[in-house]
């Protein structure tokens, strides 16, 4: 809980303190419930792009409105339902929701859905993408599918045969938490990723830390040697992002840009559309 504290007002209850048979078994029966009452819901944070200074599109962020305990966080509840074999299930119902959501947009942007390590190896995700996209009636250009470097670590061949069927469908591709997992250049190379997200502890520490601005400027310059465009998440500062749009990141996310929330932004806010002025 401790390391969630600072996260405000919202009340969170810490599923990893105290880890029993017992609890991980309550666990699971309750998630198994929450699919039933719908208790999951998704927020949407938006991501700009520095050029246009639009927002290009959303990331889809779960959530659980637990009866009791108020409201848990993703880190707390996803690892649960993995290894309960629940994150099929619940990962289907993010897809979807996700889609339905998107499908009402009148602004037309995009949709970034994460899909967990165990999900992306367990279920056949190209089938159910298509099979969400043609319920909701949504163009699978507005959808991005989100892994990271350690859900390609685990099987192997098949992976490339997966992430093609996703390009095929007409949905985006996109590498998140890229940094911080087993990372290996070589999934760059063998498949071409139309994002990658640069993993927020960079950001967070490159205006203090030259090791860290180092990482971000190889990436952003991969990113540009590869055709791929760089997202840079987790910007909190006008700094941060005046750092990241001279250095031409085109695609910006974070509380500074807009906090995860219910209902979409329309656009960024003003102070927002200031501070990119300024760094001009
Ligand atoms: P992620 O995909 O890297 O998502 C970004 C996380 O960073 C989100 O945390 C978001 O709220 C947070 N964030 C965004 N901007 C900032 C910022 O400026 N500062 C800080 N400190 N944090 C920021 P969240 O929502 O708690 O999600 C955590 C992780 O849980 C996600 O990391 C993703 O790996 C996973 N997750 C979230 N939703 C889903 C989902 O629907 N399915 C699956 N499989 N995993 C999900
Ligand atoms: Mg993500
Ligand atoms: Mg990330
Ligand atoms: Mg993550």
């Amino acid at each position: 809980a401790a390391k969630q504290a600072g996260r405000g007002s919202v009340r969170e209850y810490d599923y990893n303190f105290d880890t029993s048979i017992q609890d991980r078994f309550r666990m699971e029966q309750e998630i198994r419930l929450a699919l039933d009452r719908n208790e999951f819901f998704l927020e949407y944070q938006p991501i700009m792009c520095t050029r246009t200074h639009r927002l290009t599109g959303y990331e889809a962020l779960v959530r659980w409105q637990h009866p009791e305990r108020g409201r848990i966080p993703p880190d707390q509840f996803i690892g649960v339902a993995e290894e309960c074999g629940l994150i099929a299930e619940l990962g289907e119902w993010v897809v979807r929701r996700a889609c339905a959501d998107a499908a009402c947009w009148s602004n037309g942007l995009s949709v970034s859905v994460n899909v967990s390590p165990l999900q992306f190896a367990t279920s056949d995700l190209p089938a159910v993408i298509t099979a969400a996209v043609r319920d909701a009636g949504l163009d699978p250009a507005r959808l991005d599918i989100e892994i990271t470097e350690n859900t390609l670590l685990q099987q192997g061949r098949q992976n490339m045969e997966i992430l093609r069927s996703l390009r095929n469908l007409g949905a985006g591709v996109v590498m998140d938490d890229f940094g911080t997992g087993y990372s290996s250049l070589s999934y760059l190379r063998d498949f071409q990723f139309d994002k990658v997200k640069i993993d927020r502890s960079f950001i967070r520490d490159m205006l203090q830390q030259p090791h860290s601005a180092a990482i971000v400027d190889a990436i952003l310059s991969l990113g540009k040697g590869l055709g791929i465009d760089i997202v840079a998440e987790g910007i909190e500062t006008s700094e941060q992002l005046a750092y990241l749009e001279k250095r031409c990141c085109t695609l910006v996310q974070g509380y500074f840009i807009g906090r995860p929330g219910r209902e979409i932004a329309e656009a960024p806010s003003e102070s927002v559309l200031e501070s990119l002025r300024e760094a001009v």
